[in-house]
């Protein structure tokens, strides 16, 4: 991709976003995709509605087979391998092109998206990021393809959040030529039908885990527990791996020993991002099914989608669905563009990605959290509009509830990941790549002054919510820098605290991501044009700057006390304060009719 159009200066790195301000321009919107990636939008929503959609009853009766012969099907339309580099057999799209491609093909059934993000995800990517030339060359052609499956086998009974702990063992053959590997996995996805295992065992004592590809053989001492009988995602293969001394020959070692707990890690932050992206479309056509639903509902003769009630979920649900496009695009396009940049320097692409994703690994978590919560929201909500219907497994709300539910689960548990959002930021900062100390500092000297008591001019669109944004940014300077201040490196054991700075992260990201997406759009295709996508982000920063308000005193009065708990709590207000309170109740109103009236979701 040429690195022409890229603002380097204006790249942000990740975490940038809290103490730089993003022109609206710089950032990427879906509605900025090219026509290739529409083509491929369209695509993958025609396979989901033949093959995945109209057969949602097939995955809900633990049809294994079916989810198999669908990644089949994935598999020879070329849907498997857009993220694979040409070179190795894929189509070697860029980041946003593969967001796109996981996003829409996750709506219809969780069991699918599933298995499609532990097999192009977590199961391909850790030979395409780390796997020599020949390792690339006999393994990924064949996953890209769908020729074969992989899965990722890093959860053991004893080591799941706390991952590097596993007691899987690799030991050398005397020759050198082999590891015979032995131990037992747990919850692996794909497990049924796969044909390729990425295992992570320890060698000898080592502190780190190693990362191994292994190709799955019975005859080879693998062996498969039954079936998982879970919560939900029936159809998608949750299987315990038993390993008892498989053989696995020496060169089939991804990287080098000890590193497995890094790749482990990198795979995760890739696979972070997409699971955000594979929430999207599953909220969009819940929205859709949900707004049918009270269109043609009657009580009190009157359709239900007329009252007030209804109307504030079905706006809420849309805000939400709306606002983690935006924010999912806008990640997905730096990252893109960071690999583009690193590819120019001389760097392989294989480097390039890596440090590519890994530069932005705090967005990915915040996103892993933030949409995966938003999906289970608005499942939730659908169930309610359906009311008794939304309870019956005759429809698609009451199996949504349940497959959303995952996502806060895996790929690292949302509390892990609002841990990893926040240490990782100040870990960034002490190594000096995101300057957080001097806007701290900043913040800090603007309590102790005298706030201006001048009449701002708010009459451009989005004045006054921009401002708020750049306030909120200093809640969270003055949250986590006072923090930091007072428990130094023994931050990490204040949990709680390290809870709530997240979520004031979180909602920055989301909030400030949003109005850059409408000013954007409202400046190239009119305000008149972007009515109710303004509405919606005016009621998400409502919404955000509420739960700022109330994650900031729970963090403050948590650590500080007498005139310093004072100070900063007057800060708190100062820095959450509208002059002009938006009327939420009329913006949801105005959401919800829009919606109603096109019988759906309709801002993709
Ligand atoms: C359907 C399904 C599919 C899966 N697929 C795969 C797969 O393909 N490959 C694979 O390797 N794994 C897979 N997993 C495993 C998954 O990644 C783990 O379940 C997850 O990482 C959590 O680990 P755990 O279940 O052991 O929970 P635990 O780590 O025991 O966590 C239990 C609770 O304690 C909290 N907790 C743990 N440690 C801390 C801490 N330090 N501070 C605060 N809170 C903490 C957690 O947030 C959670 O709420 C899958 C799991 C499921 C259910």
């Amino acid at each position: 991709m040429s690195t022409e159009t890229i603002d380097k200066d204006n790249l942000l790195r990740g975490g940038q976003f809290l103490v730089k301000e993003t022109n609206c321009d710089d950032i990427f919107t879906l509605e900025d995709l090219n026509e290739e990636q529409k083509m491929m939008r369209e695509s993958t929503k025609e396979f989901v509605d033949r093959e995945l959609w109209a057969h949602w009853e097939r995955f809900e009766k633990k049809d294994y087979a079916y989810t198999e012969e669908t990644m089949r099907k994935a598999g020879e339309l070329g849907l498997l391998s857009v993220a694979v580099p040409e070179s190795y057999g894929g189509m070697g799209m860029g980041f946003v092109s593969t967001m796109l491609v996981c996003d829409y093909i996750s709506g219809a059934t969780g069991s699918f998206s599933t298995a499609f993000g532990a097999h192009t995800g977590i199961g391909t990517m850790p030979i395409t990021l780390y796997g020599t030339e020949e390792q690339k060359q006999k393994y990924v052609p064949k996953l890209a393809s769908g020729e074969w499956f992989g899965a990722y086998c890093l959860t053991e009974p004893g080591a799941g959040s706390d991952a590097n702990s596993g007691k899987t063992k690799a030991v050398l053959s005397e020759d050198g030529k082999y590891y015979s590997i032995t131990g037992q996995k747990m919850w692996i996805s794909n497990a049924g039908f796969c044909n390729l295992f990425i295992v992570f065992a320890r060698i000898e004592d080592d502190k780190n885990i190693t990362g191994f590809i292994v190709e799955n053989d019975p005859s080879n001492g693998i062996t498969l527990g039954d079936e998982e009988k879970k919560l939900g995602i029936h159809s998608s293969s949750t299987r315990q791996v038993f390993f008892n001394e498989t053989k696995v020959p020496a060169e089939n070692m991804l990287s080098e020993r000890g590193n497995g707990f890094k790749i482990a890690m990198n795979a995760l932050n890739v696979g972070r991002i997409k699971l955000a992206a594979a929430c999207l479309e599953a909220q969009r056509r819940i929205i859709g099914e949900a707004t049918k639903y009270a269109n043609e509902r009657i009580q009190f003769k009157t359709p239900i989608i007329s009252f007030g009630a209804i109307k504030a979920k079905i706006a809420d649900m849309t805000t939400n669905a709306y606002v983690d496009e935006s924010a999912c695009y806008r990640a997905a396009k730096n990252i893109e563009d960071r690999i583009a940049i690193r590819e120019a320097e001389g760097n392989t692409h294989q480097e390039a990605e890596l440090k590519g994703v890994e530069e932005y690994a705090i967005e990915c978590s915040i996103l892993k959290v933030a949409v995966s919560e938003h999906v289970q929201h608005t499942t939730d909500e659908g169930i309610q509009i359906f009311g008794g219907m939304g309870f019956s497994a005759d429809t698609p709300m009451e199996s949504a509830w349940r497959d959303a539910r995952i996502s806060r689960i895996y790929e690292g548990t949302n509390e892990i990941n609002r841990m990893l959002a926040v240490g990782m930021l100040v870990k960034k900062a002490m190594k000096g790549h995101v300057d957080l100390l001097g806007p701290a500092t900043a913040v800090g000297e603007e309590l102790m002054g005298i706030p201006s008591f001048d009449t701002p001019d708010f009459s451009e669109l989005f004045a006054e919510e921009k401002d708020l944004i750049k306030r909120l940014k200093k809640v969270f300077l003055m949250v986590a820098g006072s923090a930091v201040q007072k428990f130094g490196p023994q931050l990490d054991e204040h949990q709680q605290l390290l809870m709530a700075a997240s979520d004031i992260l979180i909602q920055v990201y989301l909030a400030e991501s949003t109005i850059l997406r409408t000013e954007k759009n409202a400046k190239r295709f009119g305000e008149e044009s972007q009515s109710t996508q303004i509405a919606m982000s005016k009621l998400y920063l409502y919404r955000a700057t509420d739960i700022v308000i109330q994650k900031g005193k729970e963090a403050i009065v948590s650590f500080a006390e007498g005139d310093e708990q004072r100070m900063m709590l007057m800060g708190l207000k100062r820095f959450t304060k509208y002059t002009n309170n938006p009327n939420v109740v009329a913006l949801r109103t105005q959401i919800a009719n829009k919606v109603a009236s096109d019988n759906g979701y309709t801002f993709d």
